[in-house]
């Protein structure tokens, strides 16, 4: 598994439509326990990162994701606003030591530090019905030392996100609720399995082409 440069504009539309076709969704689940706008604001940031398709498609991977980053930080808002924006920024950052094709152990490395980068930002760590109780499992399947399969880090994400029903929410908005926030899926938990559902379908799609070009 590797990724490079030419993935870059499927990337980003990929994640884009994954977040546009599912707000609704992503405010209901954040009306049940929240404030009803993670969609909204989710939509609002990668509507802002596909109109710079172009520009971000031009740049080096790791140049692309952190400026994708820095677009989140400036529209998104709310608490996911700066979580989203410091997971995308940090990996950016990260990727930007390897060259114009990233490996999975770059990727599984530049993870690790964005991932511990979120928990501090955020303060939080795993089983607060967070976004990171999807992010941790998705690190945990990454480093498998009998390597993994898209199909099994797709399972993974959609298993961690279902998790975060039976959670209590210990941080941002949903913790207010206590233990009413029990039975509700986290919203945040949701639009990360899908933002990484959509990069496996890009970074899938891109690995077969290789193959059959090879
Ligand atoms: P807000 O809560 O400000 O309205 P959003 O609705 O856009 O922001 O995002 C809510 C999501 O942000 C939650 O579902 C949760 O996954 C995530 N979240 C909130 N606070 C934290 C935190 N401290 N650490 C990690 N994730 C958090
Ligand atoms: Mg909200």
């Amino acid at each position: 598994m590797s990724f490079a440069s030419r993935s870059l504009t499927p990337l980003v539309l990929t994640v884009c439509e994954a977040i546009d076709s599912h707000a609704e969704e992503l405010t209901d689940l954040d009306r049940a326990i929240g404030d009803a706008d993670h969609g909204l604001n989710m939509q609002r940031g990668f509507g802002a990162i596909k109109k710079e398709v172009t520009r971000l498609a031009a740049m080096a991977p790791g140049a692309a994701i952190a400026e994708a980053g820095k677009i989140l930080v400036m529209t998104v808002g709310g608490a996911s606003g700066p979580l989203y924006g410091t997971l995308f920024m940090r990996l950016g950052q990260e990727l930007s030591k390897s060259g114009d094709e990233v490996s999975l152990m770059q990727l599984r490395a530049a993870l690790d530090a964005a991932i511990a980068a979120v928990m501090a930002r955020g303060k939080a760590h795993p089983g607060q019905k967070t976004l990171i109780d999807v992010l941790v499992p998705l690190q945990t399947e990454l480093q498998r030392a009998t390597g993994t399969s898209f199909d099994a880090i797709r399972q993974t994400v959609a298993k961690a996100a279902d998790a975060t029903v039976a959670l209590k929410a210990e941080r941002g908005r949903a913790s207010f609720l206590g233990e009413r926030s029990v039975g509700h899926m986290d919203p945040g938990a949701r639009s990360m399995a899908l933002i990484v559902t959509a990069v496996c379908e890009v970074l899938e799609n891109a690995n077969r082409a290789t193959q059959t070009t090879e």
